[in-house]
């Protein structure tokens, strides 16, 4: 059936996912509809996730690393910061970035609709009450903060978005969820003078990253004044005028306060919000909707991507399989046939890792070994002012394959395409050691850590 609003391809959700479906199936000669809420493109994760909270990281790198000069022999005064110009740079950085995909839309007379789309049908929908017939289209509706229940509505509890607002530098902040983002809001908040409390449920900060590398980050975090209490769960908070009030079990048991709570528990897929029920399509109790690796539903003509299908739910992962999706729709053979899908941290230092950590290679009984190289052996991290940090290499003894790796230190998050790239095209740790690195740099360490477990390192 076609309507007189009607889609050829209609792509619901403009983050990292929706618009790169959107974008290559115009550049695939498809005319499409590009569907969201929101006032800007780039969704959660240019809006209120990944870039700002990498313009105040930046921020808080700097503050660091001024004072660290100190060292040097060269002192600065004691920052001065303006939250409202704060907040105005990194609105702006948002607003080049966000500005720029209206652009790269038009170039593709992609049609941009501002409205919530849902489903009436196989191949019908709604965009704020108006029907739409549709040929393909795709759900990139992505996640939202979890909010554990019986906490209570109080404007001193924030999630990321609330976070990367800078409302305020609370002078008690208490982060409960160790994960990706209470790491990068601890990094951000005590740069800025909060006193920080990071309360995490698991064993470790980070759970699932390696282990070794994670005590760098977290003796880093305590040296930079944050409290790490881990196998410690936030039972509840109690909201009074002065203060918030956690209780806690586990390896802390008792109670604390703190000004403001920032809340990062986790993600959960928004698969509920798009009227699935009516295109056909089951969505799973946590919010999912399956897909294959075409990124196809159980509907031939209705795709899905990025968090809403699970996880890992990280931006690359979700802009990788947009691209699937629409290439498969177009008729192109395509599929996201990796598991490799790269991690960082944008914590200082920062932490990265891609493939297994010895940890999850212990827990399902892969056969492996591992071998690494101290950044405090680097020629280029010392005289970068750098402090403890780790190469990682995981690989299989037999071949010498590489299967996994773990960086922290400066630019572990761009130093880790290497690493990626290697177990993409099956490199092993003598291809890694022959490749001729330049010296000094930190790439360097990939080479080190690989001719360490060769047997051929000088350079230790
Ligand atoms: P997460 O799942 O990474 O971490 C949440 C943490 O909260 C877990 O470690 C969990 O053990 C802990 N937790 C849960 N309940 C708790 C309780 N009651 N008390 C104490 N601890 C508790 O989630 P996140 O950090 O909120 O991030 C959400 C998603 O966004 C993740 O998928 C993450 O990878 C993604 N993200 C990625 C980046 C990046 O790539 N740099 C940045 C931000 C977010």
């Amino acid at each position: 059936m076609t309507l007189e609003n009607h889609a050829d391809f209609i792509v619901f959700g403009a983050g990292p996912g929706g618009y790169a479906a959107a974008f290559r199936a115009a550049d695939l000669g498809r005319d499409v509809v590009l569907v969201d809420p929101r006032a800007t493109l780039g969704g959660v994760c240019l809006n209120e996730g990944c870039i700002p909270s990498k313009a105040l990281l930046h921020a808080a790198e700097v503050i660091r690393e001024a004072r660290e000069m100190s060292d040097w022999g060269i002192k600065f005064a004691k920052p001065k910061v303006n939250l409202d110009a704060l907040q105005a740079k990194k609105e702006r950085i948002v607003g080049t970035l966000t500005g720029g995909l209206v652009q790269l839309a038009k170039k593709r007379k992609v049609t941009v609709v501002k409205g919530t789309a849902t489903f009436n049908g196989p191949d019908i929908l709604k965009i704020d009450g108006e029907d739409w017939s549709f040929k393909d289209a795709v759900i990139a509706v992505g996640s939202s903060s979890i909010k554990l229940p019986g906490w209570p509505e109080d404007d001193r509890i924030w999630d990321s978005t609330a976070a990367l607002e800078l409302r305020e530098i609370p002078k008690n902040l208490a982060i409960v969820g160790g994960g990706i983002i209470g790491l990068e809001m601890a990094t951000v908040y005590s740069a800025l003078g909060s006193e920080v409390t990071i309360i995490e449920l698991g064993d470790q900060i980070a759970p699932g990253a390696e282990t070794d590398a994670v005590r760098i980050l977290a003796n880093a975090l305590k040296s930079q004044g944050c409290k790490i209490l881990t196998d410690t769960r936030v039972e509840t908070i109690k909201a009074t005028k002065a203060s918030l009030t956690l209780t806690c079990t586990g390896a802390f048991a008792g109670k604390f306060t703190a000004d403001v709570v920032i809340q990062s528990v986790g993600r959960s897929a928004n698969g509920n919000l798009v009227g699935a029920d009516a295109a056909g399509i089951t969505v799973q109790k946590n919010g999912t909707i399956d897909v294959d690796n075409c990124c196809a539903t159980s509907q031939p003509n209705i795709y899905a991507v990025g968090d809403v299908t699970g996880g890992p739910m990280l931006a690359h992962r979700a802009t990788h399989q947009g691209k699937v999706a629409a290439e498969v729709a177009c008729g192109h053979s395509a599929a996201m046939d990796t598991d490799l899908i790269p991690s960082v941290c944008y914590t200082n230092p920062e932490m990265a890792w891609a493939g297994l950590t010895t940890g999850r290679a212990k827990a399902d009984g892969i056969s492996h070994k591992s071998t690494a190289f101290p950044w405090a052996a680097s020629g280029r991290n010392l005289a970068s002012g750098g402090g403890d940090g780790l190469t990682k290499i995981v690989y299989c003894p037999e071949t010498e394959r590489i299967l996994g790796a773990t960086l922290i230190g400066a630019n572990a998050g761009e130093l880790l395409a290497e690493m990626v790239l290697a177990m993409e095209m099956g490199a092993t740790l003598t291809d890694i050691a022959l490749t001729v690195h330049a010296h000094p740099t930190l790439s360097e360490t990939t080479a080190f850590a690989a001719e360490r477990a060769l047997g051929t390192l000088t350079d230790m």
